[in-house]
């Protein structure tokens, strides 16, 4: 029986059994990628590749974000299997963001490993919840992986964002909500525009993503700042969905003027969405997170049953030593 390898490489690992190499989230030359999201911390690297495998809402999304694959890629829808010698890879929905993956691996010998890339257990408005499936080893991300990080519920989280914004917008004010252009600033979206409110997004690269979004059966109407209806919804009444401040500021001047410009600005309340935000009275926000929470990484792992779980990420160390309580087999990787 061969051994399993795994060792970082960039921000990913390069796995190697018996003859099988491959590289996960990273790229290596003359190898096969197989690429989990879009995410910055996830592609570098991977234009080393010989080949990327990623899903096409994956691929879409890297090129919305001004990135040009150049490697081959070989792209594949959920549930599909691909065959290399001496593997097959079936491709899981990881409900992390749009074309997000988590990448079953059955090699010849016999060997399952399952690697989640990042991944979500919770459904929300844009994205449908990562299911777990059997494997005899599992590599998982571990980033909220210790006990204070429990969510509350998606609902409740939903319910708070809405009754903010209406409280802030009834007061002639405009929320401004910032989150990643990839993934939570969709769900921001979403979730503003089924609740009624109109939504401005603040910056470009939001609005390439949301068209790769609706390509992909999404329904977001949302209004751009450099639109010419932007200021008459800015004075109506709005929320602001921005990945990056200084860019909706930017902007904000050179369609307003400056003056207006300055009004605007100073009648707005910023919010973070973002797990970190969870008991911490320093950031202004809601703990929306596109990552399973504390409990949800715990039950995932347990319903894998593996025979040993390799967990990456910052709270790695944490989360084996919870496992370990658990009765699995779990190892950070350094
Ligand atoms: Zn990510």
């Amino acid at each position: 029986m061969s051994t399993l390898k795994l060792k970082k490489h960039a921000d990913g690992f390069i796995l190697d059994y018996g003859h099988v190499r491959l590289a996960l989230d990273t790229g290596i030359k003359g190898e096969t990628t197989l690429l989990t999201h879009g995410h910055t911390d996830h592609i570098r690297g991977v234009d080393m590749a010989h080949r990327i495998v990623a899903t096409k809402a994956t691929i879409d999304t890297l090129r919305a974000r001004g990135h040009r694959v150049m490697s081959r890629i070989e792209p594949l829808e959920y549930n599909q299997r691909i065959g290399q010698l001496g593997v097959v890879v079936t491709a899981l929905n990881a409900g992390h963001v749009l074309g997000s993956t988590m990448y079953l691996m059955e090699f010849d010998e016999g060997l399952s490993v399952l690697y989640t890339g990042d991944f979500n257990v919770v459904d929300s408005m844009v994205h449908k919840a990562a299911a777990p499936v059997l494997a005899d080893v599992l590599i998982t991300e571990a980033t909220y992986g210790s006990p204070e990080w429990v969510f509350p519920s998606r609902k409740s989280i939903y319910n708070d964002i809405l009754t903010t914004t209406a409280e802030v917008m009834e007061k002639g004010r405009i929320p401004v909500f910032l989150a990643y252009s990839l993934g939570k600033a969709q769900e921001a979206i979403a979730l503003l525009q089924w609740g009624g409110f109109n939504v401005i997004t603040g910056n470009h690269r939001i609005d390439e993503v949301c068209k790769v979004y609706n390509q992909h059966g999404s329904d977001l109407r949302h209004t751009s700042l450099t639109n010419r209806n932007a200021k008459n919804l800015l004075t109506d009444g709005c929320a602001i969905v921005s990945s990056s401040f200084h860019h909706t500021r930017r902007n904000i001047r050179t369609e307003m003027g400056s003056q207006e410009a300055n009004r605007l600005m100073n009648n707005m309340e910023h919010y973070s969405l973002s797990g970190w935000t969870l008991g911490d009275s320093s950031k202004t926000g809601f703990p929306l997170s596109a990552h399973s929470d504390f409990k949800g990484l715990k039950m995932f792992a347990k319903k894998v049953k593996p025979r040993v779980v390799y967990c990456f990420t910052d709270n790695a160390t944490h989360f084996s030593g919870h496992l370990a309580d658990e009765g699995l087999n779990a190892v950070p990787l350094e």
